[in-house]
């Protein structure tokens, strides 16, 4: 009873009438026939902790008695009382079950444990402590908190001022190319870089380049798309210029182009955010900066396979999957050493060499 009235003070984004009617709506949207058990009464509770009680119980209907024995098992709580609980896969018990009467208690505690952050949290903090409390119930309560109302009117309003990124949820949709000239950080053959980005999964690749023109850049990206496949849409953060966008025309007629007229400010510091992580990748690195065009390779696998500030995740794990683990590697190679046709190697137990018969 403590909590109850701790809850009620600390609730003024919902009251318990606005409560029941939002809980009367939900059982109102379901079928005819799953109205009477679309919630769970405390009364029904009782009717089946009797049903588990006694073997031979006469509570209801033996349907009922079937539906109970199925669904629930009960424990006794620390003060003796019995409890009902979900009955979950392989006959383990659940989280206790809440009945209609406690979902006003049960749902806004929830919903303030998470910190008013929306339906999943709640749900995850319900499922915490109880079971047959439905989805569908968070879901609505958060449509009806004024707190979570005004915070969801703000970011909207904030939202529509800033451009939202491009989003896309496949690898090669939409790639970024960017030309850096690195001409006043080092001298070299080819000071230009041509930096491509995979807006998804963030994969990176990176090219030195002679100069900025067609016979530098399309080579570079053919050798890219003929790996990877040719991407749906291709985006420049600066501008194309005219025989750039012929050739690439051409060369892939259905890729889409996107170049952007960028203030050269923004062009700029763009370029050194990649260079400048770059330069200091190759100062821990490299001692020898005259020979950075043959690092880009190494660098961009060391981006590609280090976990992403913006997405929290490895590029490389995006996009070929997962890394086969240690232990399934020594599985493998277990399982070709106990086959009898090869010898170890004196050089390294990493290596074997195969015995190959001739068929003739
Ligand atoms: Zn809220």
């Amino acid at each position: 009873m403590s909590t109850q009235q701790c809850n009620n003070k600390d609730i003024d984004w919902i009251t318990r009438e606005e409560f029941e009617e939002m809980v009367e709506t939900f059982i109102q949207r379901k079928t005819p026939k799953f109205q009477a058990k679309a919630l769970i009464t405390a009364e029904t509770v009782q009717d089946v902790l009797l049903v588990l009680k006694e073997k031979n119980s006469q509570v209801r209907t033996p349907s009922f008695r079937f539906w109970a024995r199925k669904r629930f098992l009960s424990r006794k709580d620390h003060r003796g009382n019995w409890i009902l609980c979900a009955r979950e896969e392989h006959g383990n018990i659940g989280k206790p079950v809440c009945p209609k009467e406690e979902l006003f208690d049960v749902i806004t505690e929830a919903h303030i444990n998470s910190n008013h952050r929306g339906r999943d949290p709640t749900y995850d903090w319900v499922k915490k402590s109880r079971s047959y409390v439905p989805k569908e119930l968070c879901d609505m309560l958060v449509k009806r908190c004024t707190h979570c109302t005004i915070k969801r009117k703000t970011k909207e309003s904030t939202d529509s001022r800033v451009e939202k990124p491009i989003t896309t949820t496949r690898f090669m949709t939409i790639l970024k190319m960017t030309l850096v000239d690195n001409r006043q950080q080092v001298r070299s053959r080819k000071p230009f870089i041509l930096h491509v980005k995979d807006v998804y999964s963030h994969y990176q690749w990176a090219y030195a380049l002679e100069n900025k023109n067609v016979e530098s850049v399309i080579p570079a990206l053919y050798r890219l798309f003929c790996e990877f496949g040719t991407p749906s849409i291709l985006s420049n953060t600066c501008q194309f210029t005219q025989d750039m966008i012929n050739s690439m025309v051409e060369r892939w007629p259905n890729m889409r182009l996107i170049h952007s007229k960028m203030k050269k400010d923004d062009i700029a510091s763009q370029d050194s955010a990649f260079a400048l992580q770059l330069t200091q990748w190759l100062q821990v690195n490299r001692t020898n900066l005259d020979f950075w065009p043959d690092c880009l390779f190494e660098f961009c696998c060391h981006l590609n396979t280090s976990t992403n500030s913006e997405t929290g995740k490895v590029p490389h794990d995006i996009v070929f999957g997962k890394t086969v683990p240690q232990e399934d590697v020594e599985h493998i190679w277990a399982s070709i050493l106990s086959k009898d046709s090869h010898v170890m190697s004196d050089q390294s137990e990493n290596i074997i060499i195969k015995l190959v018969t001739d068929k003739n």
